[in-house]
């Protein structure tokens, strides 16, 4: 445990709150200052441009981040020709397919030689990474980076009829609530409005808690893990007296599974918004009240590629590699963020947005499942339609051929639920892998209070890989 986190841990509630807000007054600082408002006015003036308007500013950006990383950022100086950048024009690209991919693997490496100058310098803000599928790392953003991404943020809020000015409740996975002690899982944010929900305390026995404390602040919106949000929904829909009005809810950082959201929106009456985004601050995907899923292009250039490195047709699923617009502290070009996608084939969203459409996002890799009969097979909602008496469920396959099923119960679940789970699994992973279930209490959450509903073991040759390409 770091020092200020031992400190923090043997302070009283009350105490533990004022620190919350302490740290809550520092980030909103750093959030709301002058380059968050002179984004924000650009996203609002640009947010119904035509698409040839919004392409010229997206190569503009482009041109300004791939020169910027070739001159100052060690590891592009030899890899971008800087030919390259003027080469590119709003509607043509090509050039761009010319520059390698840059994989997880060299950032982790050495995440140095992707800063400016090669060190980290002054008013750069670090942030650790959870290291839930790697060693953590430190990465930096400029001051002004950040404050630039909370204009996307707050966008994405406006348009779901809330902003930063509404009390908010958001599930975090930060340890806000240190050890078992307390019997409070959440902690108050005054600088910001925000009760702070500690998601890794999130059970059977303490949801009716955590709903009551939700009652009690009558917060405008919710936010966070969508596991998280579904768990109390699910609760909440079964005790209809402590159900709660809303106006919207925010998910991100998880897949957002369909039977989640609707959950959600019948537990709570309020729509719910997802949002894709990596803490490498490389891309914001929010989606509009007509549930499409648009890539902001001035945050980021978005490429759905084939194994060979080639563009995804539109409804090809793909890896996800991305160019960051945002962050000069630390450019990334082309990264392979480890996530998998494909373009929607519609041409115009009905929202008015002429803005690139995700159609859906598959998850990471490790979020895939393999059998003999069916090869690998990713979002595995599905398998839970129509079981009823589920508070939550996870998948863990550790063998090709059998599946472990994780599955915390309700009073309710009986027989029926469990032999329609099981036809469901054999329906979507084939007849002859084998299935093991196993009641829990609850279903432990991963590093920084995150739920994985799947979770492969395989050895590698069994993972989805795609062509991993190196840059040396
Ligand atoms: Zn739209």
């Amino acid at each position: 445990m770091k020092p200020l986190e031992s400190i923090y841990s043997r302070l009283p509630v009350w105490l533990q709150d004022a620190a919350v807000t302490a740290q809550g007054a520092i980030y909103a600082r750093q959030r709301f200052g002058d380059a968050f408002r002179e984004e924000h006015a650009l996203l609002k003036s640009t947010e119904m441009a035509p698409p040839l308007q919004l392409e010229l500013l997206q190569t503009a950006r482009l041109k300004r981040m791939l020169s910027h990383a070739a001159a100052n950022v060690p590891f592009y100086r030899s890899v971008i020709n800087p030919k390259i950048p003027s080469k590119l024009r709003a509607g043509d690209w090509s050039a761009l397919l010319d520059l390698p991919i840059t994989e997880k693997l060299n950032l982790r490496r050495d995440p140095f030689q992707f800063c400016v100058g090669g060190a980290r310098q002054k008013g750069w803000i670090p942030w650790n990474t959870s290291g839930t599928t790697g060693t953590p790392i430190t990465l930096f953003y400029e001051a002004s980076a950040v404050s630039r991404q909370y204009a996307y943020v707050e966008r994405y809020r406006e348009q779901a009829g809330v902003s930063r000015f509404d009390r908010r409740a958001q599930f975090t996975g930060k340890m806000i609530v240190p050890g078992d002690r307390s019997s409070r899982y959440w902690r108050y944010d005054f600088a910001n409005r925000a009760l702070m929900l500690s998601s890794v305390h999130l059970n059977s026995d303490t949801i009716p808690r955590y709903l009551d404390a939700l009652r009690r602040f009558q917060p405008r919106y919710l936010s966070g893990y969508p596991s998280a949000i579904a768990l109390l929904a699910r609760h909440a829909l079964r005790s209809p007296e402590q159900s709660l009005r809303i106006k919207a809810i925010l998910t991100s950082a998880e897949t957002l599974l369909d039977e989640q959201r609707d959950a959600m929106e019948a537990a709570f009456g309020a729509k719910v918004y997802d949002q894709y985004g990596q803490t490498e601050m490389q891309s914001f995907w929010f989606e509009c009240r007509y549930r499409r899923m648009h890539a902001h292009p001035l945050f980021g250039v978005t490429e759905i590629l084939r194994p060979n490195g080639q563009p995804c047709r539109a409804g090809e699923a793909g890896d996800v590699v991305l160019t960051g617009l945002i962050n000069r502290a630390m450019p990334l070009v082309r990264y392979r963020v480890g996530d998998r996608a494909a373009w929607t084939d519609e041409d115009r969203c009905p929202c008015g947005r002429s803005m690139p459409m995700i159609q859906q996002i598959d998850g990471r890799k490790e979020d895939y499942l393999y059998s003999a009969e069916r090869g690998w097979v990713g979002r595995m909602d599905p398998a839970l339609k129509g079981v009823q008496g589920l508070l939550e469920c996870q998948f863990i396959q550790e063998q090709p051929d059998r599946l472990r099923v994780l599955f915390v119960p309700l009073p309710s679940f009986g027989r029926d639920d469990k032999e329609r789970l099981e036809a469901n699994l054999h329906e979507r992973l084939g007849s002859s892998i084998a299935l093991d279930f196993e009641a829990m209490e609850t279903i432990p959450r991963g590093a920084n209070g995150k739920f994985r509903a799947v979770v492969s073991k395989l050895p590698a040759h069994l993972q989805l890989v795609t062509g991993l390409r190196e840059v040396a």
